[in-house]
């Protein structure tokens, strides 16, 4: 199994990387967290006659803004959108002819599937929490292969997200502060409460993504949210685009 963040960013694309994608390339499925502009690169590493999960953790621009760009794709086993109950017909109308290629149009089948709690199928099972944001958001647990994923996208610290990331083979966290910033309005981790969350859920590693563009504007302030990171939980690794884990 090989994890491959697609895009690192969050807000916008900047020379840093894209906004926020990322794959989950499995033997039986390959399973993408969000779909920011980091999508596009899928092709590159998705094998053919695999059947693809997206999983939508909010609305946010930069998490479903590369959808207009599924039409650049041939999912031969079909694509399936997983996402909060409420938020298929936005998604719906977003990706309507008004504004891109309907999900109906594209060449192989697009289902749209609202879900909150447990998503099981043969290969996978994925466990929802919801996050601390500015809007409705979840974050997701994935068991697959005897492994576990936990993917905190946008969120303040919560208990959720350690509920979420319990005893976790890998933490995927957003990351979106710098050291020492914080908004009670708008919700967001820094590298120390990203860290702590680790620490309290006694994950094995931290993998810290969605680097806000304005305010990681380099790679070296990536390193600085790494070191920070470490300082509380050694064993953290900030992402770069097309950077990957192998289990
Ligand atoms: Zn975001
Ligand atoms: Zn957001």
């Amino acid at each position: 199994m090989k994890i491959i963040f697609l895009g690192t960013n969050g807000w916008y694309d900047s020379p840093t990387g894209n906004t926020v994608c990322i794959l989950i390339e499995t033997d039986k499925a390959s399973i993408l967290l969000d779909a920011g502009n980091g999508l596009y690169k899928a092709d590159r590493y998705i094998g053919p006659d695999k059947p693809v999960h997206l999983f939508i953790s909010h609305t946010h621009l930069d998490h479903i803004i590369g959808l207009h760009i599924l039409n650049k794709f041939e999912f031969k086993q079909g694509l399936t959108i997983h996402t909060q109950p409420g938020t298929g017909t936005a998604l719906q109308t977003m990706f309507s002819s008004t504004y891109s290629l309907p999900f109906a149009n594209l060449s192989y089948p697009v289902g749209i599937e609202e879900f909150e709690g447990l998503y099981k199928n043969q290969s996978f099972e994925v466990q929802t929490a919801k996050m601390e944001h500015s809007v409705p958001t979840i974050g997701f647990r994935i068991s697959v292969k005897n492994k576990i994923i936990a993917y905190c996208p946008d969120t303040g610290y919560c208990d959720n997200a350690v509920k979420l990331a319990k005893e976790a083979d890998l933490l995927i966290a957003e990351c979106a502060y710098r050291p020492g910033e914080e908004s009670e309005n708008w919700p967001h981790l820094n590298p120390e409460t990203a860290a702590k969350i680790a620490v309290e859920a006694q994950t094995k590693q931290l993998a810290l993504i969605h680097f806000d563009a304005y305010r990681y504007p380099t790679m070296e302030s990536r390193q600085l949210a790494q070191k920070t990171a470490q300082s509380i939980f050694p064993n953290t690794v900030a992402t770069a685009d097309e950077q990957f884990i192998e289990f």
